[in-house]
């Protein structure tokens, strides 16, 4: 090699390194969490706006479209899973649809994060309007405006595992105070599931609940510590090296049936419950988007978006 054409070698060399390290710091610029409180409120505010949202009603319809609508947009694959099941109180049936939300869908062993979206018929425990108009901003608004947040990440962090977010319908379809059969969708979900086998396996599951309130208080779920003991464990150890001091490491006074409880048992996923069962406006006319907040939002997203990243391996024992 002549010396002149070294020289040449040599420049060609150092561009190329420089183009190679100006690439990686665009690349570690680019934040892939991407979480923004207003727009997760406003996306909360979007969906109480359509009014109440028990099953079958025009604004459980316009909440699906709204969904599909915005998860497709961000590049997800969305599908319905519907069955019909008797009303509670009229015996005609009833047509139920959990929404499906997949991100990489290829990714044969699949994490679940899960909300109910339906919200409760009537504000029963409201002393003044049990017949008003329940809005259900953080018991069913909540996780479905988490969700919507947490899709603008999906594509860009680097989960362990895919992702399938499902929103499930009759988590109470309830008419009476005392009674009735809750966690329909969800129950459906894990039937499905266990009879049909997909040809994928979840290998954990997360299901969010009244997550929005403006005094977030996480502590954990007894039957999600019996359950899926390594999802709590990992969920609170991120939550903790983030820093979130709304996950609290004592334990809900009772055990919390919910729409993790099909999961575990028919479908046997383990499936922890991020709930804040303490909100004071619980199933009243009062639980309006006021109550809740971006940052509660963006707070409990942070800690699913960077738990997403770092599910351990044996996650599922
Ligand atoms: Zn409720």
């Amino acid at each position: 090699m002549t010396a002149m054409k070294e020289s040449l070698m040599r420049r060609i060399l150092v561009a190329a390194s420089l183009a190679i390290w100006l690439t990686s710091l665009v690349a570690e610029d680019k934040p892939a969490i991407n979480l923004d409180e207003r727009r997760a409120f406003g996306y909360l505010e979007d969906i109480c706006k359509l009014g109440r949202r028990p099953s079958e009603s025009e604004g459980m319809t316009q909440q699906q479209d709204l969904l599909v609508d915005h998860f497709t947009k961000l590049g997800a694959q969305v599908r319905l899973q519907e069955f019909d099941t008797p009303h509670p109180k009229k015996g005609t049936p009833v047509r139920m649809k959990n929404l499906i939300v997949s991100w990489h869908p290829q990714v044969k062993e699949r994490v679940l994060l899960c909300c109910h979206y339906d919200t409760r018929p009537y504000p029963d425990r409201d002393e003044f309007r049990p017949k008003g108009i329940f809005l259900g901003a953080n018991d069913g608004g909540s996780g479905v405006a988490l969700f919507m947040e947490m899709g603008h990440s999906l594509l860009a962090i680097k989960p362990t595992f895919g992702v399938d977010m499902v929103f499930f319908d009759g988590e109470e379809f309830i008419f009476q105070r005392d009674g009735g059969k809750f966690f329909l969708g969800s129950e459906h979900f894990a039937q499905q599931y266990r009879d049909r086998p997909p040809p994928y396996r979840y290998v954990c599951g997360v299901l969010v609940d009244m997550i929005g309130d403006k005094n977030l208080k996480i502590p954990i779920e007894p039957n999600s510590r019996k359950f899926a003991p390594n999802v709590v464990r990992s969920v609170w150890d991120t939550a903790r090296t983030l820093g979130i001091k709304e996950f609290v490491s004592k334990s809900h006074l009772h055990e919390i049936n919910d729409d993790h409880v099909p999961l575990n048992e028919i479908a046997k996923i383990p499936t922890a419950d991020l709930i804040d069962f303490e909100y004071p406006h619980w199933h009243t006319t009062k639980d309006t988007p006021q109550q809740c907040s971006g940052a509660s939002l963006v707070k409990v997203g942070r800690v699913l978006l960077t738990w997403l990243q770092q599910v351990p391996e044996n996650v599922g024992k």
